[in-house]
């Protein structure tokens, strides 16, 4: 079968990638193509298949059917010890009865380089990731997070073309995870290695990928930059996975949903008039307007009160009500100026406005 070109600028390039187990279909049409040096997180529920594209990528479990060219080479069929990959799993997965040295020096010592080399590479690692002064120690005398490092070096430590990361982070505890993805980050802009992490954790994947490939019961929902993936949701599953959503069952028509006597104007375009739709807004995309409900008139305006209010450190999450909306509560994250300024407190009235360019309508 002839294979899918590969375009200039992809170091990556997955076709129409199927996996199956037995009758099972893990993934279905994976297209995906990988730009040299971009970090891409393949992000989703328990479950979607994320590990699984990571496997086949690295050839530890090949796909069913489709490609993968990494760097213009065919790599579809080759075997896991012939593809040019490091990869970091959860479990750090080191030799415990090896140094830290020698962990890291393990791969180099495959490739038959001299010692002096390998022993200047290794110093190098150790520097690059903070970690000299351990050079001697095993890896049950290190903490997680020093565990990770030593992972990570060993698998930077031949110079990969492609780094693989399995959840490398989510056996940490908070503080180390968020100060190590950092790290992490940091390093793979720094030897500008084309990376692909598998992560469920939404704020990771923002915080650290070029771009989020969003996955869900085997197949990919969207793919895009973590601002285009969280502004810009492709579908309610998305908006619903990244950050939070209120979402509120309404009908479309001519660019605006009807929400009760109030009507909101959307940017969402392409759905049918008179189309039962879902409308969904951020919580920090619900603003105060003003107090008491003299604004509610104007479109994109709804009466509301205060049911509820949480301070949260950084803001306030308001648990508001509106008789427009019936049950459905509504939640708001309010600046804590916001709050002073309006002087709000449970039991107020207030006037909330929701952005046309952020109310999205979602097909049900
Ligand atoms: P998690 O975040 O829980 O690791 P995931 O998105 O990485 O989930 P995968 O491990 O890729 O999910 O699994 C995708 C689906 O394929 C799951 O339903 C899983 O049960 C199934 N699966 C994975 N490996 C096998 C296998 N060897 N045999 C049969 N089914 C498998």
């Amino acid at each position: 079968m002839p294979s899918a070109p590969v375009k200039p600028d992809s170091y990556l390039e997955i076709s129409d990638l199927w996996k199956s187990f037995g009758d099972f279909v893990a993934l279905r049409n994976i297209s995906l193509d990988v730009a040299r040096g971009e970090f891409i997180c393949f992000l989703g529920p328990s479950g979607c298949g994320k590990t699984t594209l990571l496997r086949a990528i690295a050839g530890l479990d090949p796909q069913s059917r489709g490609t993968i060219h990494q760097d213009g080479r065919d790599i579809s069929r080759l075997p896991a010890s012939r593809r040019d990959y490091g990869i970091v799993f959860q479990s750090y997965a080191l030799f415990p009865n090896l140094t830290v040295t020698r962990n890291i020096a393990f791969g180099l010592e495959n490739t038959g380089r001299p010692r002096a080399e390998i022993a200047t590479r290794v110093a190098e690692l150790l520097a690059l990731v903070g970690l000299a002064d351990h050079a001697d120690k095993y890896p049950a005398q290190l903490s997680g997070g020093q565990q990770q490092r030593v992972a990570l070096a060993r698998a930077i430590a031949i110079s990969p073309g492609l780094l693989l990361l399995d959840e490398p982070l989510s056996a940490l505890d908070a503080k180390v995870r968020v100060h190590l993805r950092h790290e992490m980050k940091e390093l793979q802009r720094k030897l500008g290695v084309t990376t692909i992490m598998v992560t469920h954790d939404q704020e990771e994947a923002l915080a650290m990928a070029d771009r989020i490939v969003v996955m869900n019961h085997g197949v990919i929902e969207q793919i895009g930059t973590p601002t285009e993936i969280y502004r810009d949701p492709a579908s309610l599953f998305v908006a619903d996975f990244i950050g939070e959503t209120n979402r509120i069952r309404c009908r479309y028509s001519d660019g605006a949903v009807t929400i009760g006597g109030s009507v909101l104007h959307t940017r969402t375009a392409g759905h049918r008039d008179g189309a039962d739709v879902m409308m969904a807004i951020r919580p920090e995309d619900v603003l105060p307007h003003s107090t008491g409900h003299d604004a509610v008139k104007r479109p994109n305006h709804l009466a509301a009160q205060v049911t509820g209010m949480e301070f949260l450190g950084s803001f306030w999450r308001m648990h508001l009500r509106s008789a427009e909306l019936g049950d459905t509560p509504l939640l708001a994250n309010f600046s804590m100026n916001a709050v002073r300024r309006f002087d709000l407190h449970q039991g107020d009235d207030l006037t909330v406005e929701l952005p046309p360019d952020r109310v999205l309508i979602f097909a049900q």
